[in-house]
């Protein structure tokens, strides 16, 4: 075990660190499937790759690690380790979901969960009061993001968790937004987080990945066995791509972080801009909770731009920032949330939660931030209507 104690560091040294056969000092990528036996019922910890893979293995140990949770559970995608977490219940149970998640975890309770007779109800969790009165004795559990896509609403982690843990219900956060960096949901009560890695974890745009982590061992077990009976594993070359990615987690967030804060205040003071949602500006709502749980605001900015400005022009305007589902990368992306990200969600419920057709949602990158400011200023006056 390396001697280090900061997440700096642990990005870098944790989980399974290199290689104890060769001493390279990266995990190397073990394409394969299967391991031979030296006899009937003896193999050496490893049988079959749906089951464990020691790239894979790194890879759960450290997100684990930096989770601080007991263990860790890497899928093809952020919707397959949903998926597989939602697999810890069944039929007859109900999922309590904040009023802003992801779209496509929406759909897949809506559309798939529901079928099977796993219920969901849509709960305010930045309203407590109204949280608290959505609890039904058939709600096994609560499954939040804070801050919330794409509004960027903060919830209260220590308040959900401990009311949830009140009425037996176990408490899930999608940390995608924040990642382990920035905000620790399991040191808030959480008792699983869980991840599309393909975002800031990654870092690069060039991997599909899901994370799940669990804070107790009975839970690992269980996951463990869906994560296995149920196979959407990551591969051992993604998973290599994602250990290095994770690397630079720290470096790229400071400066996501660092470029979302002088956007956010340009776009705050710019008269073209109606209305901005952003979890760093000490007027949000949130902005003193975030505080209390996470490092900063993260790097997610939304907003909405004044009558004048028509938004499908902004959006072919723009010539630096690309306009594309996803966030999370080393380049900044832009997106439509009510035609994309957030479309598989009814339009009644969308316009009740506050996701107008006018909103713009603007994940930070890491250029130099004045080529960010000279592309969104260019694209706001190309958009002005005559
Ligand atoms: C993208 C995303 C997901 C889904 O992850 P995939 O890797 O695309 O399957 C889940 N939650 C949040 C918050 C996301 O942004």
């Amino acid at each position: 075990m390396p001697d280090y104690q900061k997440i700096e560091s642990a990005v870098i040294h944790g989980g399974i660190y290199g290689d104890k056969t060769t001493g390279a000092v990266n995990v190397p990528v073990y394409l394969t499937s299967t391991y031979e036996q030296s006899g009937l019922g003896q193999n050496s910890g490893w049988e079959y790759s749906r089951t464990g893979n020691p790239t894979r293995a790194a890879l759960e140990a450290l997100i684990a690690e930096l989770e601080r949770g007991k263990a860790g559970f890497a899928f093809a995608s952020g919707m397959a380790a949903v998926t597989c977490v939602l697999q810890l219940f069944r039929s007859g149970d109900r999922v309590l979901i904040s009023s802003n998640v992801y779209g496509g975890t929406y759909r897949v309770l809506d559309k798939v969960f529901l079928q099977f007779g796993l219920s969901y109800a849509i709960a305010d969790t930045t309203d407590l009061a109204a949280f608290e009165a959505a609890f039904t004795p058939d709600v096994k559990a609560v499954l939040i993001e804070t801050p919330a896509n794409p509004l960027l609403t903060v919830t209260d982690l220590d308040t959900v968790s401990s009311i949830a843990k009140l009425h037996g219900a176990l408490t899930i956060v999608d940390n995608t937004f924040m990642t382990p960096y920035l905000q620790r949901p399991i040191e808030h009560g959480a008792d699983i987080v869980v991840h599309s890695a393909t975002k800031y974890l990654g870092g690069h745009s060039d991997l599909v990945a899901g994370l799940a982590v669990v804070n107790d061992d009975s839970l690992a077990e269980r996951l463990a066995f869906l994560q296995n009976a149920t196979g959407g594993v990551l591969d051992p070359f993604d998973s290599f791509l994602l250990l290095r990615g994770i690397k630079t987690l720290a470096v790229r967030m400071d400066r996501h972080v660092g470029n979302a804060e002088q956007t956010a205040s340009w776009l705050m003071r710019n008269a073209a801009v109606k209305r901005i949602y952003y979890p760093g500006l000490p007027r949000a709502q949130g902005y003193e909770l975030n505080r209390k749980q996470a490092k900063n605001g993260g790097a997610m900015i939304s907003f909405e731009l004044d009558e004048g400005y028509d938004i499908r022009r902004f959006f072919s305007s723009l010539k630096l920032i690309a306009l594309a589902e996803s966030l999370g990368g080393v380049e900044s992306l832009v997106c439509h949330p009510a035609s994309m990200t957030h479309a598989s969600i009814p339009c009644e419920v969308r316009r009740r939660v506050g996701i107008t057709d006018g909103l713009i949602r603007l994940s930070v990158g890491i250029e130099n931030w004045r080529d960010l400011r000279d592309d969104l200023e260019q694209a706001i006056k190309e958009s002005k209507v005559k």
